[in-house]
């Protein structure tokens, strides 16, 4: 929805990212996901007095490479502090996190919405821990503490987005540009990615920014257009009713699709942010940023330009380039075949739906295999789909599933000839319409021998022989 009685949405997200570390960000405990509860814990996570926690490089080098990835200022020297809160997922009393020197700051994601370009600007990018799941069963409430510590990015957008539409457009390309960059498995339903959208409403053309509404920890993408939306409608009755918008925090309610409320919003001061004194600075220099510039991944848009060199229909390049896993895939075969248009479809067509069905799919080799075959004129489009099919089902390579299935195309001459001579006696009238000029009508003899032929005739061969036969 762009506008609701003459009414817009205005919305950032802060968007939390779980870092592909093995271990927490302050203890060596296990980061992983899916453990029995409270089994990957220590005192350091759990709060423990006198516990006293060390900084994990690898969290550092990963939410630097995240800044990197967004186009973000590098900070020479960034620091931690102390976030109090009190709630059951934070047994310490503090999250450590960094509030007054973030690590990454100003950094912008640009992506296509309905053909036009869009621009989303980061204000801060920042290196935190996560907090323990909480979850509620049987009116009890249970907590796994296992996700304590656990290292997180905290990416904070300018208020840029108009809609919901636009907001799920900019996460989608965030997740895509996390996901190449490989700092994280990007997972929303495991909580290895979580939004927090803030959403206010002003008159379309109004450049003030209204008071606004947090939505917390909305879990799919889906969700957080439909919150966008909804909060857009809920916040402009309420105005044009006369009320107000109260800066709140709100839940989405999957259920009715609606944001219900949920709090009070904090003020920074209800935080008590103090320097976490038990954490050295983080410094940071050239030489250590330039190592990581090199070591980081080509990201989508340096893919997609490669892609597009190529030859390749914007269409098939941005499957492609949707996750990492296939333009990997997508590399290896287009580094093996004379033909990457032709595999590009295939792999569009034959590839990715089984990929996606976890159903299996053909090897790079096979699929090059397959390309060139049609490259080279010894399959049509039609048998080089169902030779890659044949291969899995007969676990032999494409070209031998076409050689045993008869899917090449026949290109011998004299058997085309004889296929050649024998419509044009069936079909004297059109050979007499050809003889006095009348050049269209070879496509009757063409058509008559690829019927003739169960369709394996090679076009460009037949279609010379007509013309030299009639020479
Ligand atoms: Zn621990
Ligand atoms: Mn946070």
């Amino acid at each position: 929805m762009l506008s609701y009685k003459g009414y817009e949405a205005v919305v950032g997200v802060e968007v939390h990212v779980e870092l592909r570390t093995a271990e927490k960000a302050f203890c060596r405990c296990s980061a992983r996901f899916g453990d029995v509860p409270n089994t990957n814990v220590c005192p350091v996570c759990l709060g423990m007095p006198g516990a006293t926690p060390s900084l994990n490089g690898e969290a550092v080098r990963l939410a630097l490479r995240t800044g990197l990835a967004l186009g973000c200022e590098i900070s020479r020297v960034s620091r931690f502090d102390r976030k109090h809160y009190f709630y059951p997922d934070l047994p310490k009393g503090y999250q450590i996190t960094q509030f007054y020197d973030p690590l990454c700051r100003n950094g912008e994601v640009t992506f296509e919405l309905d053909g036009a370009e869009k621009s989303v600007g980061i204000e801060r990018i920042h290196l935190e821990e996560d907090a323990g799941k909480l979850s509620y069963k049987d009116g009890k409430l249970f907590i796994d503490n296992n996700r304590c510590g656990v290292p997180l990015v905290e990416i904070v957008t300018y208020p840029h987005m108009r809609s919901g539409e636009e907001t799920m457009a900019f996460v989608e390309e965030l997740r895509r540009i996390l996901l190449f960059a490989d700092v994280s498995d990007c997972k929303m339903n495991e909580g290895s990615l979580r939004c927090d959208v803030n959403v206010s409403v002003r008159p379309v053309g109004s450049d003030v920014l209204g008071n606004r509404c947090e939505i917390k920890n909305i879990n799919s993408v889906n969700f957080i257009g439909r919150a966008v939306d909804s909060e857009l409608v809920r916040q402009t009755e309420l105005i044009l009713a006369g009320g107000e918008v109260h800066t709140e925090t709100r839940r989405f309610n999957e259920d009715t699709c609606q944001t219900e409320y949920m709090r009070e919003k904090e003020m920074a001061s209800d935080y008590r942010y103090i320097r976490e004194p038990e954490i050295p600075s983080i410094f940071v220099d050239e030489d250590y940023i330039e190592a990581e510039r090199v070591k980081m991944p080509p990201l989508p848009a340096e893919r997609e330009e490669k892609l597009r060199s190529l030859g390749i229909k914007a269409e098939a390049v941005g499957v492609i380039c949707h996750s990492p896993v296939y333009a990997d895939y997508f590399d290896s075969v287009s580094s093996l075949t004379t033909d990457a248009v032709t595999a590009a479809n295939l792999f569009v067509s034959e590839v990715v739906p089984a990929m996606k069905k976890g159903d299996p799919y053909p090897s790079f080799e096979y699929l090059a295999e397959c390309a060139d075959m049609y490259a080279e004129g010894d399959v049509n489009i039609v048998s080089a789909r169902a030779s890659l099919k044949l291969s899995l089902e007969e676990g032999v390579s494409p070209r031998k599933a076409a050689e045993t299935n008869g899917l090449f195309m026949l290109k011998d001459e004299g058997v085309l000839l004889e296929m050649i001579s024998s419509v044009c006696t069936d079909n004297e009238k059109t050979v007499a319409q050809i003889r006095a000029g009348k050049d269209s009508a070879k496509k009757v003899i063409v058509g008559g021998v690829m019927k003739l032929s169960g369709g394996r005739a090679e076009p460009r061969l037949l279609s010379k022989l007509v013309d030299e036969y009639f020479e």
